[in-house]
């Protein structure tokens, strides 16, 4: 079953428009959000997350985040998911095709499930990543469902047999195409402030938590690709990549290639939270 609109019904059910703004515009927002043992893990951050970027599009959305809960958490049990992923956008709606938003439209909500194991192999072993220019708009904060310039750094990593691109702005790291990054270097974790240059991780706040616990220090201040490459560590972070030792940048070892002693303790108290 999905949940299209504000009713869980086969997918064969819901059909997509061919003047849906989301189709027409990438005029939408969306979630990813991670399911261990058949509970939604943070649900209620990314519900705030995806108000938030409504909020900023100027989308309304069409009922209260407690009704979306309470549907999201009947889909997850509908379809019987233990371990995976639900996915949740909305677009603007349907309306003639015109920049500008329709005088009058209805948001389309939609959301499914995806059975999926944890990323063992890569959160044991570690992955190789490339950087890339970060040739993205300025709202990076929202979570929107233009993801041109990140499809197209995934891509190139692909095809250069890396799991990850690293993007910056000229010499400043900003995030992983689809990741936030963070070095260690002396004990001291850095990540980039939570601006309009990387979207604000739902994982990169559970990692500042984690650490702030474990008396790890951290501070949120922009590096420079000269940092990552010097750094101790380097780790991403997301949903469901959740943290990713990184052992590999543009063919180049992190520190001695294997997952560090840091990035370690931070997984180990990650998965008492699952
Ligand atoms: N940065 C970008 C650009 C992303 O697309 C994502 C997730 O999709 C993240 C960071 C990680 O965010 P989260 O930890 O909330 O999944």
């Amino acid at each position: 079953m999905i949940l299209f609109h504000d009713q869980l019904t086969k997918r064969e059910n819901a059909q997509v428009d061919i003047e849906d703004r989301g189709y027409q515009f990438g005029d939408g927002i969306y979630e990813v959000i991670r399911v261990y043992n058949g509970k939604a893990f943070r649900l209620q951050d990314h519900l705030d997350r995806f108000q938030r970027s409504a909020d900023e599009i100027s989308l309304q959305l069409p009922y209260n985040l407690e009704r979306l809960s309470q549907l999201l958490q009947e889909l997850v049990q509908t379809n019987q998911l233990a371990d995976g992923t639900v996915y949740l956008q909305t677009s603007r709606g349907v309306a003639p095709r015109s920049h500008p938003f329709p005088e009058e439209s209805h948001s389309v909500i939609v959301a499914y499930t995806v059975e999926a194991e944890r990323p063992l192999n890569h959160l044991q072993n570690g992955i190789r990543t490339m950087t890339q220019p970060d040739i993205r708009w300025l709202r990076c904060d929202i979570k929107s469902l233009n993801l041109l310039g990140a499809v197209l750094a995934k891509q190139k990593a692909k095809e250069h047999g890396c799991q990850e691109s690293i993007l910056h702005r000229d010499e400043t790291v900003t995030e992983g195409s689809s990741t936030n990054v963070f070095l260690a270097k002396d004990g001291q974790l850095f990540t980039h402030p939570a601006n309009n240059l990387i979207l604000h991780g739902i994982t990169r706040q559970v990692v500042l938590e984690l650490a702030a616990d474990m008396g790890i220090p951290v501070k949120e201040e922009a590096f420079t690709l000269q940092d990552l490459h010097r750094a101790d560590e380097v780790f991403i972070t997301s949903t469901t990549m959740e943290i990713t030792p990184v052992i590999e940048i543009d063919g180049t070892p992190v520190g001695d290639s294997t997952p560090g002693n840091l990035v370690r303790r931070l997984q180990a108290a990650f998965e008492h939270q699952i």
